[in-house]
């Protein structure tokens, strides 16, 4: 799978994609990340990548022809299953999406700023739009970090452990039971009696009990209505 992030501040995704799981799923050749500066793509000559929003005064809207031209000349190079736009009023992000992106091969991710893109890149040339919360960001940087770190989590050989995304929380519809570690004991505080107690079978019904309450108290939505 191939990632192109475009951002007019590449910067702040270096050290993201540098790091840890991100870090070990490029360096294993299981995913390609590769950002994208849009001041690179722009014929202005001072390297703008925004204009004055027309008709509110106020504001800097980033213009097509950078997007533009960074995105056509990748698609010469490859195919692409979305062209994606982080938006606050785009779909909002859940397990399902992350599931669903990880399995289409490569992607393209536009990050806004200022006060958002010319909505016309979003007519010709947005497949996707998605949001990872009812809030508002200074930019798509961090949104973008969001959704790939979960896509990317889930593609095969990036977890050490297959089975551990299989067990996090939505993923079987349930909240992840709580997990401890050593020691045993710390300030009287216990870990309970059946995680210790190596009975594999008593050890996995009390995860899925837990789970099953977790999910009653936290995320009811999630459970079959009784
Ligand atoms: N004026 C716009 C917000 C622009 S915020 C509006 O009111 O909808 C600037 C950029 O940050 C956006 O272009 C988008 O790429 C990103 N962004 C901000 N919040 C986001 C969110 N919740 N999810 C995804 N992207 C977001």
């Amino acid at each position: 799978m191939r990632v192109d992030i475009l951002t007019g501040l590449p910067h702040l995704l270096e050290g993201f994609i540098g790091a840890s799981i991100l870090k070990r799923a490029v360096d294993k050749g299981v995913v390609e990340i590769v950002l994208h500066d849009l001041h690179d793509h722009t014929s202005d000559k001072h390297r703008r990548i925004d204009d004055e929003a027309y008709g509110i005064g106020a504001g800097m809207v980033m213009t097509i022809e950078p997007v533009e031209n960074c995105i056509n000349s990748l698609k010469t190079e490859r195919d692409y299953s979305d062209v994606i736009y982080m938006s606050p009023d785009g779909e909002q992000l859940d397990q399902a999406m992350s599931n669903r992106l990880s399995t289409i091969g490569n992607i393209i991710i536009l990050c806004g700023h200022y006060k958002g893109i010319d909505e016309r890149i979003r007519e010709h040339i947005i497949t996707q739009e998605i949001s990872i919360g009812d809030y508002v960001l200074t930019g798509g940087e961090l949104p973008a970090a969001v959704l790939c770190d979960s896509i990317i989590r889930l593609l095969p050989g990036v977890l050490n452990d297959e089975t551990s995304a299989l067990s996090d929380s939505f993923q079987d519809g349930l909240i992840a039971p709580p997990v401890y570690t050593r020691p045993a004991e710390y300030n009287g505080w216990k870990v309970p009696d059946v995680l210790l107690s190596g009975n594999e079978k008593a050890v996995e019904q009390w995860r899925m009990d837990e789970a099953i309450k977790r999910t009653k108290e936290r995320r009811p939505g999630l459970l079959p209505e009784e």
